[in-house]
């Protein structure tokens, strides 16, 4: 089995195919920056983001004097780095007990799969946790979560067919109770239609506080990096209506997509606390903005 850097590496040369080759014994002119343009819109890096870095790397090649390909290549990581740079922010752990998470995230954007690789994340860093089958509306989600949380060692507290934040809300009180370290709340991704999802986010949300003074502690999204510009567009509607403390960008490992990270860094901050490189457990890594990088353009 390949590392997790071969994979993000693999996935991402999906992405950047272009951008790794356009440099090899390019003369640095119009076209060149023509195709890298190209290249940067194709990886979902969207229009202000690929402005911004194209303007920064003609001013950056004209003021140190470049005049090789390899050197604007390196100067393109130096800004990229650069513009990633404010996403990365570590997950810091035993600030409250418990620690409450609120996780959410369309349906199929990987969800479930990482609330399971968060949960023994945290088990092996010592933590107790609990989950909250909060998607009541699919009854195969809480089923889903129930086995994995009994193959797994991790309480989570179902309801049939119940509010779900009232569900919330007992997971909340059940941790306070057992002295649980991280209680991670799962919801739904999709709603039946008359629902307004964000509505009953918003709702799951304001319960957590009324359980416990300062909660959820952290709110985060999780989003499919294949999904490209939709995946800003959930993340400014997410991060409206609930305020997010941070993001978890699942499928690197076979995305032609990565820019999207770009374009979430230039125009909707939100940090990456980690990334999803494959459906394993140890397949969930903080998100480095040296590192992806370095996998986007090697
Ligand atoms: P949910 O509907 O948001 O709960 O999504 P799931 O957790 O059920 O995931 C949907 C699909 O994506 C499943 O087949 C997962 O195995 C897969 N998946 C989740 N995260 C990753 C990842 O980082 N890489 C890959 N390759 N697949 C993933």
């Amino acid at each position: 089995r390949q590392s997790w850097m071969q994979r993000l590496k693999a996935g991402l040369s999906k992405t950047s195919s272009n951008l790794t080759t356009l440099f090899v014994g390019a003369r640095i002119d119009d076209d060149l920056y023509d195709e890298l343009e190209a290249a940067l819109l194709m990886s979902d890096a969207g229009v202000e983001a690929t402005r911004h870095l194209l303007d920064a790397l003609r001013k950056k090649v004209k003021s140190e004097r470049l005049t090789e390909a390899a050197q604007v290549k390196d100067a393109l990581r130096t800004l990229l780095i650069e513009l990633l740079a404010p996403l990365q922010k570590p997950f810091v752990l035993g600030r409250h007990q418990p620690l409450v998470m609120m996780i959410a995230g369309v349906n199929g954007a990987g969800k479930t799969t990482t609330i399971g690789k968060l949960a023994k994340h945290l088990q092996a860093h010592g933590q107790s946790v609990l989950l909250a089958a909060g998607d009541t509306f699919r009854a195969a989600a809480r089923e889903q979560l129930a086995i994995w949380g009994e193959r797994n060692n991790v309480a989570v507290i179902a309801q049939e067919s119940g509010d779900p934040a009232a569900v919330a809300f007992d997971a909340v009180q059940s941790a306070r109770a057992r002295k649980t370290d991280v209680v991670m709340v799962d919801t739904a991704g999709r709603l039946p239609t008359q629902l307004h999802l964000m509505e009953e986010l918003k709702k799951i949300r304001r319960v957590i506080g009324k359980g416990l003074e300062g909660a959820p502690h952290e709110v985060l999204l999780v989003i499919d990096g294949n999904t490209g510009q939709n995946a800003l567009a959930q993340v400014k509607a997410f991060d409206d209506a609930l305020q997010l403390t941070g993001l978890v960008v699942t499928k690197l490992d076979g995305t032609a997509k990565g820019g999207v990270l770009a374009a979430i860094a230039k125009t909707h901050p939100v940090p990456v606390y980690f990334i999803g490189v494959g459906e394993k457990i140890e397949d969930l890594q903080p998100f480095n903005a040296e590192e992806f990088v370095d996998a986007l353009l090697t």
